[in-house]
């Protein structure tokens, strides 16, 4: 992996560290495709008032607006692969810059790579608001097939057909699940149980953020 791409960039240009001192919550969501990071995260939107940002939804906007970006994405998304690390931080900067993100931000589906988690990590660093926690949404993989073939159904993702549940399955477990090992050492992770109703898992969730504010 090349030590040169960008850094999450320009995170700590926007905010004076006094706007930014009152506990900014950044929360990473964790979990294989089909876990319920999208929903929950969304949930926890009114609980905390802070803001989401999914890369896969605003990947599948560059999409359908058929952008440069979405267009190269596509490449990527459809086969259930993942956009190349100084795509996907471009896009997350230009993104972070934006006054929504002041008091915080959950990201879902982000950082996917160990690179991915430096860059923000070094961001934040600069930005002098270190990440809060990330959560791991575990669930049991036959469980999450389903849920992702139903969800085809519903949304019609390209990427929701059983070939690509199954590569996406191998890519989180390669490339996303040394993450786990990543925030655990740094103290910050926190592994919920994404078995059961949404209520269920979603009580889980702001239980343990509850813990941590
Ligand atoms: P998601 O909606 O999070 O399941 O993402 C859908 C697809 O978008 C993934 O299978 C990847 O192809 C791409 N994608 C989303 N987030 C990232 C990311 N952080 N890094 C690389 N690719 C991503």
């Amino acid at each position: 992996m090349p030590t040169s791409e960008p850094a999450v960039t320009n995170l700590a240009d926007r905010e004076t560290p006094e706007a930014t001192a009152e506990a900014a919550m950044l929360i990473v969501f964790i979990g294989p495709p089909g876990a319920g990071k999208g929903t929950q995260s969304k949930r926890l939107l009114s609980y905390l008032g802070i803001p989401h940002l999914s890369t896969g939804e605003l990947l599948r906007e560059e999409k359908s607006q058929n952008t440069s970006l979405g267009r190269l994405a596509a490449q990527y998304m459809d086969y259930g692969r993942l956009v190349p690390d100084p795509l996907v931080l471009e896009m997350v900067g230009n993104r972070l810059n934006h006054p929504t993100y002041a008091k915080g931000c959950m990201f879902d589906g982000f950082p996917r790579t160990i690179q991915q988690a430096k860059s923000l990590d070094e961001s934040l660093l600069q930005r002098g608001t270190p990440l809060t926690m990330a959560l791991e949404l575990r669930a049991d993989e036959n469980e999450l097939i389903g849920r992702m073939l139903k969800r085809a159904a519903a949304e019609k993702r390209v990427d929701d057909n059983p070939q690509t549940i199954a590569q996406r399955m191998d890519v989180y477990k390669k490339q996303t699940a040394p993450l786990l090992d990543y925030y655990a050492q740094q103290g910050l992770l926190v592994t919920i149980d994404a078995m059961g109703s949404q209520d269920e898992v979603f009580n889980r969730i702001t239980a343990a953020v509850d813990a941590r504010r």
